[in-house]
């Protein structure tokens, strides 16, 4: 279908259709996960993990996709605060007590009392996730959360050498409709930074443990 011409009527008209798609979208999603609510929680962070990897799929035959330049050990968004769901936190610390793979619980407190805008005046080595290996790679991809599936940089890659100071240089896709998934996901679940996630689920997990 044609999208209308190009004067200031149609370009008003076409804004007002996306704003309503986008809309519809993230209403769709907010009546969607208050219904799931109570589900079991890793079933619920694999569900969200499967549909968003379902949404980039969908964008990726989009124009422009091509100029995504994420690969593996290229590693700056890892280096930043990172908000989660709280079932995607118990989904991490199971996934690594099924791997016998202890959490480094120091830097997580020492992290936790960092926000979105302190994160930067840590050392260089906290404001890394724990989950960031040796090799610049994710040590949970398979169960990695929404917010690290969706982010896409289209720049150089040499921009996201942390060690190049290029922050400002990186350019990222948005994929709308991975935004108001996760949109919904923080009115209803709420989102919390991946540490203080981490340390209660944690918690959350030894409360849970049987008694011996
Ligand atoms: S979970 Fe993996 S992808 Fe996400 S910030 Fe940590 S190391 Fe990076």
């Amino acid at each position: 279908m044609a999208e209308g011409g190009d004067d200031p009527q149609d370009r008003a008209a076409r804004r007002l259709r996306q704003i309503a798609y986008l809309r519809g979208l993230y209403e769709g999603h907010v009546r969607r996960f208050r219904a799931a609510a109570a589900e079991e929680p890793l079933a619920l962070a694999r569900a969200a993990h499967a549909e968003m990897d379902a949404l980039l799929e969908d964008n990726r035959r989009l124009p422009g996709f091509e100029a995504v330049s994420c690969r593996r050990g290229c590693s700056h968004c890892c280096n930043g605060p990172v908000e989660i769901r709280v079932q995607e936190a118990a989904l991490l610390v199971d996934h690594q007590r099924a791997a016998g793979r202890p959490l480094d619980i120091e830097r997580l407190e020492r992290q936790s009392c960092h926000s979105v805008e302190s994160w930067r005046e840590q050392p260089a080595v906290d404001q890394a996730c724990v989950f960031l290996d040796a090799n610049g790679a994710c040590a949970v991809y398979e169960v990695r959360p929404n917010t690290c599936r969706k982010l896409l940089v289209t720049s150089d890659p040499r921009h996201c050498d942390i060690g190049r100071g290029e922050y400002e240089r990186i350019e990222r896709r948005f994929c709308w409709e991975a935004e108001m998934m996760e949109s919904a996901a923080l009115e209803v679940f709420g989102l919390q930074l991946m540490p203080k996630a981490l340390l209660a689920a944690l918690r959350e997990g030894q409360n849970d443990a049987p008694a011996r």
